[in-house]
């Protein structure tokens, strides 16, 4: 299938990928980039080789899902650092899920990261960079008119579901899965889920000594940031 696969125009360039068109309509190709960005893009880097380990991380996660029956947009890793995956029409809502504290929820709460929660916690931000990208609320979200009712629920099963699919299979290779983001895409009316799944966008702390192996060590200047990717890759891929 590779061989077929002519990479086109530039459809549209973020802060971490570029997505390219394909001959086919329905298939697009989604190209990892190496820079990063934190704090609503305030703060730049770059982190050597982070494409190629984010597209590798992301690749087999999808096809993890896959298997446990949850539809992805994934189709298959072309080289290093881009996937051919399904075009969605992207739902501009980001669903976040979070077993233990950190990062925003801790300011929030008040509670110290690294506090388990009682249950896993979903949350739900408006993906506006104008905004700042806020936490909003079910009705929120169904006033701004930006996903309808039914897929919002779908998107919050689906959310609860690929947590119980990945927080296990983390722990087996000695991660804790301290919280994730997700985004979700409509096809011919279905809820499938696009975008990553990586240390750029989960949150990965060495079960053992607490560690983070995650974008934080980037965010907060803690050192260690490409050997923080490379070990999660490693870790996923089963080469512990
Ligand atoms: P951002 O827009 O946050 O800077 P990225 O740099 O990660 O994000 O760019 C990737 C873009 O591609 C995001 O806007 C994301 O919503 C979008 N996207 C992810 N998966 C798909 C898909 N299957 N089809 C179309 N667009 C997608
Ligand atoms: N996250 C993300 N993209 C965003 C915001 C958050 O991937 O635009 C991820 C982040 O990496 C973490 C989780 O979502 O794994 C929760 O992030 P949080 O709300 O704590 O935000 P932070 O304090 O990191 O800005």
């Amino acid at each position: 299938m590779e061989e077929t696969i002519h990479k086109g125009e530039k459809l549209y360039e973020g802060k971490a990928k570029i997505v390219y068109a394909t001959d086919d309509p329905d298939l697009v190709i989604q190209h990892f980039k190496d820079s990063a960005t934190a704090f609503d893009g305030k703060k730049k880097g770059t982190i050597k080789d982070k494409g190629a380990v984010n597209a590798q991380v992301s690749s087999k996660l999808f096809g993890l899902l896959e298997k446990a029956g949850i539809k992805t947009h994934f189709k298959e890793l072309l080289n290093e650092r881009e996937m051919l995956i399904e075009k969605l029409d992207m739902i501009p809502v980001e669903a976040i899920v979070r077993n233990v504290a950190a990062g925003s929820l801790s300011k929030r709460l008040g509670y110290e990261e690294g506090r388990a929660l009682k249950k896993p916690i979903i949350e739900f931000y408006y993906k506006d960079d104008s905004l700042g990208d806020p936490m909003i609320t079910h009705a929120h979200a169904l006033e701004l008119g930006v996903v309808s009712e039914l897929d919002l629920d779908k998107i919050e099963i689906l959310t609860y579901r690929i947590n119980e699919v990945l927080r296990p299979f983390f722990a087996g290779r000695g991660l804790d899965l301290i919280d994730s983001k997700f985004e979700f895409g409509l096809k011919g009316g279905e809820v499938v889920l696009g975008d990553e799944i990586s240390a750029d966008t989960c949150r990965f702390w060495d079960i053992e000594t607490r560690e983070r192996l995650d974008k934080d060590r980037f965010r907060r200047d803690l050192g260690k940031v490409e050997e923080a990717y490379e070990e999660v890759l490693r870790r996923v891929m089963g080469e512990e």
